[in-house]
């Protein structure tokens, strides 16, 4: 048996390796490349503060469908005829929620908690009982702004995420010169298996445990994977909830409706950064995105806005893969169609698998479809090294977080595929949250045009003093300066937007050094 020193002494450390620590490879590459100061360098390796908490919710009676096999004891059961079909919810999961008195005034046929839908399915009746979901914020670093950073809802999240994602927020604000820190969180939660009611409830008691560590001046959640306006609205509510400057409040998180002071441009925001960049790549070329084609992965608020704006540009859209497949069409995917066929109520995973207007592939051919771009848009760690050598496009604009693998990035270099990292090409979202802030701040209202216009002044500004700093050419042109900035000799893209990120954060501790 251990003895009781053995329990008290810590353990040996063994450098592990995790999504945090692949996603700092490049933090401690620029770090070392600019010599960042040893303080400032601890102040970063690691998050200002790692909150972990728990929500719990009673959840709504279900009807889960049997298994054809299962469902034969029941075969001379009754359909029953629901009265009030509005009352019941159906989720992606095949099972149903019963909302409120969805069966009354209805001719019910239970036999041993089982019944029949129109539909000829049998389901079995499960009382909604309480369950707890794990729920995280992580904030990272404060030197030059709140901490800001997205909510996550998803099944595969984890402290060490939500670190990596918090992190990868505060290079991406200094980037696209916000005044912003970075910061993470969300639950560990499929949202697609819970009714619209039941996530109501969740994501108010989230908020309800979050409040007392955030605030429009400490720390601004905005949407991420698995959460959109209607989330943020809730959390407005109950931040903001019997406070009497309510209004003053509204700040508290980005991605708002525009209808309760979010801002016009937002919801396409990241695509459109998306845009941007890879406009002003080609324009560098003196090429348009005329004829270029692209193929695409996650179709949610990123993909779907930046292929519909791309698709205006004059690009096409070749393939597309999400969580639940990939389909292609070698002429080109009609976007507004698709969106169309994705937003469908009846579309209930919200998936692009069946859209008539293209073939399915299995997602392996998906990668190696040949286009002049790859756009990831979905989640991390997608491109890795193997997909990396499969590849047939030429240009990489990583609208997700984290898409490419660090062992995949060297891949790519050696093939001489161009990339636009993450911190810059999905800096958009953060950049217009910033704008909605601002105007939730003033109480002011800005037209799409011109968050449109300043936004794309930003993205084009900080990308090509990336590019510089990359190729190594400190200068001065009318829309930017990046002579601060370079290094004295060439680095790869993700370097550069890294060094642009360090040297930002830095002059903050070096001039306005440490609180004690
Ligand atoms: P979303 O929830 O709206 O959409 C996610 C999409 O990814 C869906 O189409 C889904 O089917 C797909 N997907 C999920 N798992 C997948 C898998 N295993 N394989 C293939 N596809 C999968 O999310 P979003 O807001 O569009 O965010 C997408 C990415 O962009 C994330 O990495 C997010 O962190 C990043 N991002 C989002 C914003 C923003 O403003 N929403 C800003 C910056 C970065």
């Amino acid at each position: 048996m251990a003895s009781e020193e053995n329990f008290m002494r810590a353990p040996a450390p063994t450098p592990k390796r995790t999504i945090y620590t692949e996603a700092m490879e490049i933090f401690h590459r620029a770090a070392d490349l600019i010599g960042l100061d040893k303080r400032v360098r601890l102040e970063l390796e690691e998050p200002d503060y790692e909150h972990i908490f728990y929500v719990t919710a009673k959840l709504k009676d279900r009807l889960v469908p049997l298994a054809p096999e299962q469902a034969r004891d029941f075969a001379d059961l009754q359909i029953t005829q629901v009265r009030n079909p509005e009352g019941m919810e159906r989720l992606a999961d095949g099972k149903i929620i019963l909302n409120g008195r969805a069966l009354l005034g209805s001719d019910v046929s239970i036999r041993r908690g089982h019944l029949r839908l129109p539909d000829g399915n049998v389901y079995q009746l499960v009382p909604g009982e309480s369950q707890r979901f794990k729920a995280y914020r992580v904030q990272h670093n404060q030197a030059r702004g709140p901490y800001k950073g997205g909510i996550r809802y998803h099944r595969e999240v984890s402290l060490d995420l939500f670190k990596a994602l918090a992190a990868e927020m505060t290079w991406k604000t200094a980037i696209s010169e916000v005044p912003f820190g970075g910061g993470k969180g969300g639950i560990q939660i499929d949202p697609r298996s819970y009714g619209k009611e039941e996530m109501e409830n969740i994501t108010l008691r989230f908020m309800y445990k979050l409040k007392s560590l955030i605030g429009p001046n400490i720390d601004i959640p905005a949407p991420d994977v698995g959460t959109n306006g209607d989330i943020m609205a809730l959390m407005y509510r109950q931040y903001s909830d019997g406070e009497r400057e309510k209004h003053n409040m509204r700040g508290i998180v980005t991605g708002k409706d525009v209808r309760i002071g979010g801002s016009e441009g937002r919801a396409a925001a990241t695509g459109q950064g998306v845009a941007f960049c890879i406009e002003d790549y080609y324009a560098e070329k003196g090429e348009t995105l005329k004829g270029k084609t692209f193929i695409l992965q996650g179709f949610g608020n990123v993909g779907s806005h930046g292929a519909a704006i791309l698709q205006r540009m004059g690009a096409r859209l070749l393939a597309v893969n999400d969580a639940d497949g990939s389909i292609y069409n070698g002429d080109g995917i009609d976007v507004p169609a698709l969106l169309a066929y994705v937003n469908d109520p009846k579309n209930l995973r919200r998936s692009v698998l069946g859209f008539p207007g293209a073939q399915r592939i299995e997602k392996k051919d998906f990668w190696e479809v040949q286009a002049d771009m790859c756009i990831p848009a979905a989640l991390g760690g997608e491109i890795t090294a193997d997909i990396a050598e499969r590849l047939k496009v030429k240009l990489i604009a990583e609208g997700a977080n984290g898409p490419t693998t660090p062992e995949a990035d060297r891949v790519l270099q050696k093939r001489g595929i161009d990339m636009i990292p993450d911190i810059i090409a999905n800096a958009g979202g953060v950049t217009v949250s910033y704008y909605e802030w601002i105007q939730n701040k003033r109480m002011e209202r800005w037209s799409e045009a011109e968050v449109n216009q300043r936004l794309e002044h930003a993205m084009k500004r900080n990308y090509r003093i990336i590019r510089d700093i990359s190729r190594n050419q400190a200068r001065r042109s009318d829309t930017h300066d990046s002579r601060p900035y370079c290094i004295g000799k060439e680095v790869d893209p993700r370097c550069a937007a890294m060094i642009l990120a360090l040297k930002r954060i830095e002059a903050h501790y070096l001039l306005e050094g440490f609180s004690q």
